[in-house]
């Protein structure tokens, strides 16, 4: 989609070599600005977005050596979800640096011992890292198929009261909140999960850190809800089950207005900047850290976006983004500190290939697609710049051919009347 919206109208037809350039030039500059918005820092549309195309990412991340992407874009970032996917599990305390150093691996068993870029690779951490139905994947609008049966998302038991309070934790690759029993989800019938906790991907100041991607778009950050199957008990128990585990996914991005529901945790990360440190905030209303919108979101099978990177997870991104200001989301992207003396930033793992998987949508995302740039685009294809270039284009047009037009007047009369303005040819041949 990106690519449609960049190339707006065609060029008129008009004699002239040189009206027609700069009638072209005229076209292009202007317009949709909205959609170049959409589309920057995106790597995308032929590159990937966000850096992760640019070497300098490169050697933030580290990478892992996950399978070679399908697109060209995603990959190069490094992987970045994690355990952390995993709720639960034993909660990570591993190391990421991604940014740069080190990363000394602290615990041990063998997943905590991982971090963004770098090494090691994660297929050496995880062989299943290797898969072939990894996450995150970069989202196509329009090549999703569109499942009516796919209906709203249910939440029940989200909104906590203030007690008990939940643990707060830099885990040294994101910061995780642990949820209490009682939050139920609902993909559908039959398909019930209880939340087990949530966290979430981010980049730097200026680079977006979300894991999923649409149309190469990478958004400033991405929350994650990772869910448990009713049918288990343990996290471990449901880990490669098919649908054992589920993720609500929901891009962040940068608003007018602060998010009062973010701020809950935001204002806590001071106390947390160290990895491995934790605290206590009090519970809040889980619901109102994801869309309101919970009815149209695209899903597909993937896997933890960390190591152990177990596949079988079923993945629920919604279409609807969540806005915090801009303050906010720099205080998320600068607040924490990861293994060694890094940074925790830049915390996304790159976008793996399909390979063969066909992400659905509950509503039909062919034409309006998922993020609102891209709606905004594909709703008006000719924006008031396009329009204003045209006239701009068409008058100057008019303009060029009067004054060729007058020219060869100047030239007929001026030839009646013996004196010659053509070229040295014509004049030699007259001679
Ligand atoms: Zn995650």
């Amino acid at each position: 989609m990106a690519s449609l919206c960049s190339s707006p109208g065609l060029p008129l037809l008009i004699s002239a070599p040189t009206v027609q350039l700069l009638l072209f030039l005229l076209l292009l500059a202007p317009s949709h600005p909205q959609s170049l918005t959409w589309m920057q820092g995106d790597p995308s549309v032929e590159g990937d977005s966000s850096g992760e195309n640019d070497p300098l990412r490169e050697e933030e991340l580290p990478s892992e050596e996950d399978p070679p992407d399908i697109h060209p874009k995603p990959r190069e970032e490094e992987d970045s979800l994690r355990s952390e996917d995993l709720s639960t599990v034993k909660s990570p305390e591993d190391t990421q640096g991604h940014q740069s150093s080190g990363h000394k691996d602290k615990k041990g068993d063998g997943h905590d011992h991982w971090r963004y870029g770098g090494s090691p690779s994660w297929p050496q951490v995880s062989p299943a890292c290797a898969g072939r139905f990894q996450s995150p994947v970069d989202i196509r609008p329009e090549l999703t198929a569109f499942r009516q049966a796919l209906g709203p998302v249910q939440l029940l038991g989200f909104e906590l009261q203030p007690r008990p309070e939940l643990r707060l934790r830099n885990n040294g690759h994101t910061v995780q909140l642990s949820l209490p029993p009682g939050l139920e989800m609902a993909l559908g019938p039959g398909r019930e999960y209880r939340a087990q906790q949530l966290h979430l991907h981010w980049g730097t100041s200026d680079r977006p850190g979300s894991e999923h991607t649409v149309d190469g778009h990478r958004f400033p950050a991405e929350i994650h809800v990772v869910h448990l199957n009713t049918a288990f008990s343990k996290v471990e128990a449901a880990l490669g089950r098919p649908g054992g585990l589920a993720v609500l996914a929901a891009f962040l991005q940068e608003g007018p207005e602060e998010n009062s529901a973010y701020e809950q945790l935001l204002s806590r990360l001071d106390e947390i900047t160290e990895e491995g440190s934790e605290t206590w905030i009090p519970g809040l209303d889980v619901s109102a850290l994801l869309p309101s919108d919970l009815s149209r979101y695209f899903q597909y099978e993937g896997s933890l976006t960390t190591p152990p990177c177990t596949q079988g997870v079923i993945w629920t991104v919604f279409n609807q983004t969540v806005k915090l200001s801009a303050r906010q989301i720099h205080t998320l992207s600068s607040s924490l500190w990861g293994p060694g003396d890094s940074r925790l930033q830049l915390n996304f793992r790159a976008t793996q290939p399909l390979n063969g998987r066909m992400i659905e949508a509950s509503f039909p995302a062919e034409v309006p697609s998922s993020p609102e740039p891209v709606l905004d685009c594909f709703a008006t294809p000719f924006l008031p710049g396009d329009i204003l270039a045209l006239v701009f284009g068409l008058l100057f047009a008019a303009t060029s051919v009067a004054f060729l037009v007058q020219m060869r007047q100047q030239h007929r009369s001026a030839t009646q009347k013996g004196v010659s303005y053509s070229p040295a040819e014509m004049a030699e041949t007259g001679a």
